[in-house]
C-alpha cells in the first residue's frame, strides 16, 4: 500500500484536506485496494493537491487590506462570462475559519453556491461546485486586482468593492471609486489604470512605428545599394581599367596643379608672356 501512503503524503504537503480524495481514503479503509485504483486514487491527490496550490495571496492581502479602513466585511464582487456572481469575501472573527476568504455566488447559506475558501496563505480547498471558470476569475484578480476592478466596473457600471453605482465620469472611466481605492490601495486619479493602459497602448504603437520605419529605411537603402551596383556595373569602367589606377596614384595633376590660366591656354592655344 505504499501508493496510498504517497496519496496522503501528498496531501498532507499542501495542508488542505480535500473531500473527494478522503472520501476514496475512507473507502479504501474499509476495503482491499485494487493497483488499478490505488494508482487513481494518487492521480486525484495529485490533481486536487495542484488546485490547492493556487496561489491566491495578492487576493488575501487585498481584502485585509480593506478591513483595516473599513467596518463592514470586505467583499469583492465580479462577474464570471456567464454573467453570473463571483463573491469573495473575508470572513470575520466569529465564523468558524476566521481570516479566510469565502468564494461563492453570492446566495444564501442554504440556496447559494458555494465554491470553495481561500485560506490566509494563500492556498485554495474547492468545493465540488469549483470550475475552471472560477479558477480563472481568481487568478486573474491576484494578478492584476486594479485592472480586473476595472473591468469590472466600465463592464457593469458598478463598483466591485461597494457595489454602488460608479456616479462620477471619473469614477466610470477608471471602473472603481475614489474610497474604495484608497482603502484596497487601488491607483485612482492622476495615473489611472486606464491612463496606464493608454499609455502602455501608445508605446507599443510607437515602437511598432518605428521598427515599421527601420524595416522601410532598411528596404529603401537596399534597393538603393542594388541600383547603384547595377549603374556601376553598365556605366563605370572596372578597377583593371588604367585610368582609374592613375586618377588613384597621382589625383593632384588632374585637379590642383591645373590652373585656369593653364587650362584656358590649352583650349585657346595662346600662352603668356614669358613661357
Ligand atoms: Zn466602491
Amino acid at each position: 500500500m505504499t501508493t496510498l501512503a504517497e496519496a496522503y503524503k501528498i496531501l498532507a504537503a499542501v495542508h488542505v484536506p480535500t473531500y473527494e480524495v478522503l472520501d476514496l481514503l475512507q473507502d479504501a479503509r474499509c476495503r482491499r485496494l485494487t493497483p488499478e485504483s490505488a494508482a487513481r486514487l494518487v492521480e486525484l491527490a495529485v490533481e486536487r493537491a495542484s488546485i490547492a496550490a493556487i496561489q491566491l495571496l495578492p487576493v488575501v492581502e487585498l481584502l485585509v487590506k480593506a478591513q483595516a479602513a473599513q467596518k463592514r466585511a470586505p467583499k469583492i464582487t465580479l462577474q464570471l462570462a456567464d454573467g453570473s456572481k463571483l463573491v469573495l469575501k473575508l470572513v470575520g472573527e466569529r465564523s468558524t475559519k476566521p481570516g479566510t476568504v469565502t468564494v461563492t455566488d453570492g446566495g444564501s447559506f442554504e440556496s447559494g453556491t458555494f465554491y470553495g475558501r481561500i485560506y490566509s496563505n494563500g492556498t485554495v480547498e474547492e468545493s465540488r461546485s469549483w470550475t475552471p471558470e472560477v479558477e480563472t476569475a481568481l487568478r486573474q484578480l491576484a494578478a492584476n486586482p486594479a485592472v480586473v476592478a476595472a473591468q469590472h466596473g466600465v463592464a457593469t457600471g458598478s463598483c466591485c468593492f461597494c457595489c454602488r453605482p460608479l456616479s462620477t465620469k471619473e469614477s466610470r472611466s477608471v471602473g472603481y471609486g475614489p474610497d474604495c481605492a484608497s482603502k484596497y490601495g487601488l491607483p485612482w486619479g492622476d495615473t489611472t489604470v486606464a491612463d496606464e493602459a493608454h499609455a502602455a497602448a501608445v508605446e507599443a504603437q510607437a515602437a511598432a512605428i518605428e521598427t515599421n520605419l527601420k524595416a522601410t529605411f532598411a528596404a529603401i537603402a537596399e534597393k538603393r545599394k542594388a541600383a547603384d551596383a547595377e549603374h556601376q556595373a553598365a556605366w563605370h569602367p572596372r578597377n583593371d581599367d588604367p585610368l582609374i589606377d592613375e586618377l588613384a596614384v597621382s589625383p593632384a595633376r588632374h585637379s590642383a596643379n591645373t590652373t585656369f590660366e593653364q587650362s584656358k591656354g590649352r583650349y585657346t592655344g595662346s600662352r603668356r608672356a614669358g613661357d
